[in-house]
């Protein structure tokens, strides 16, 4: 299906996007990699008057980290996080980011639209919470920060006000003995994740210090597993240890019955998927050199 005629404008500058978003108001929509929104129009999902593209505006994509963090802006590509040195140097970013659909989309979609889109099968949303990372936005109130735990905040809907942009998101890196691993179930390489989870471990030997675990397409929001977190915080980790805490991340998620799948099938898949990711974590931890991303059935 073509989608319903709209007017075309091209942002030079965050200003002038921010600008012309407000000056149009309701039936504006950012434009970034189109690669959710272009769908949308098509599907007739939604009807925007007018398409601000801000795919251009100058320096939005930079990816950046020193010894304080990392700061990747909000146009940079899946494809450009990928290739970074960044994803050699924090495996679960490079785990993500190689995960997601296929060359062409991850060509064009950005970091800052799969945040933006508030969709729960996004890896990017998931990823960051898993990261305790800032989202950095601006408006026409001005610029501010928010957490991406929680930017979601339901079903298409995030906590971005009108007229407001996502410039871009940091996070810390990671600290001494602390990895992650990003795990993904899928049908095939164009289609979302059936279930996907983010682990994040600090580990002192096998005693777990830390533990942040985040839970994509199993709700209609990313899902912190706070309950599972707290079975391996503070714990040797197990067989035990890491059972009960993927036994509790299953429990917390709430998926909705779909073409890919029942919500007792994604429960199971989210069950072995923590574990699997906490496996992964552990030995990076370790110092190995373990490869993953999603998997395919
Ligand atoms: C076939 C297919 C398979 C896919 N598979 C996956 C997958 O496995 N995993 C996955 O994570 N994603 C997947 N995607 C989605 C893809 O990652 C998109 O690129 C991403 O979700 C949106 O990024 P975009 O730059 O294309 O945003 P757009 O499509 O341009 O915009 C999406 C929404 O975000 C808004 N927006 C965009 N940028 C900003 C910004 N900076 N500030 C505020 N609002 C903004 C837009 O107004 C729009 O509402 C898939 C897409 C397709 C078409």
């Amino acid at each position: 299906m073509y989608p319903a005629p709209f007017r075309y404008h091209r942002a030079a500058t965050l200003d002038d996007a921010i600008g012309r978003l407000v000056g149009i108001g309701e039936g504006a929509r950012a434009l970034a990699g189109g690669q959710t929104l272009l769908v949308w129009l098509k599907m007739r999902f939604d009807e925007p008057t007018d398409l601000v593209d801000i795919g251009r505006i100058p320096g939005l994509d930079a990816i950046e980290h020193d010894t304080k963090g990392v700061r990747i802006g909000a146009l940079a590509t899946h494809a450009r996080i990928a290739r970074s040195p960044l994803a050699k140097q924090i495996p679960i970013v490079g785990d993500c980011a190689n995960g997601i659909a296929d060359n062409q989309v991850r060509s064009r979609g950005t970091i800052g639209g799969s945040l933006a889109a508030g969709d729960p099968s996004c890896d990017w949303p998931v990823l960051l919470t898993t990261l305790d990372a800032t989202v950095h936005c601006r408006g026409p109130a001005g610029a501010r920060t928010l957490p991406a735990d929680g930017f979601v905040q339901d079903l298409y809907a995030t906590r971005l006000e009108a007229g407001e942009l996502i410039t871009g998101v940091s996070f810390a890196l990671p600290g001494k003995g602390s990895a992650g691993a990003y795990v993904g179930f899928k049908r095939c390489a164009p289609a979302f994740p059936t279930s996907s989870v983010g682990v994040q471990l600090t580990l002192n030997g096998d005693d777990c210090t830390q533990a942040r675990i985040a839970l994509g397409s199993a709700a209609l929001t990313t899902i912190r597993a706070q309950a599972a977190e707290a079975e391996l915080s503070g714990r040797t980790l197990n067989a035990q240890v890491i059972a009960r805490a993927a036994e509790a991340a299953a429990a917390a998620a709430d998926p909705v019955p779909d073409q890919r799948g029942s919500p007792a099938f994604k429960r199971s898949l989210i069950d072995a998927l923590v574990k699997r990711g906490v496996e992964v974590a552990r030995r990076r931890a370790r110092g190995e050199t373990v490869e993953v991303s999603h998997e395919y059935y």
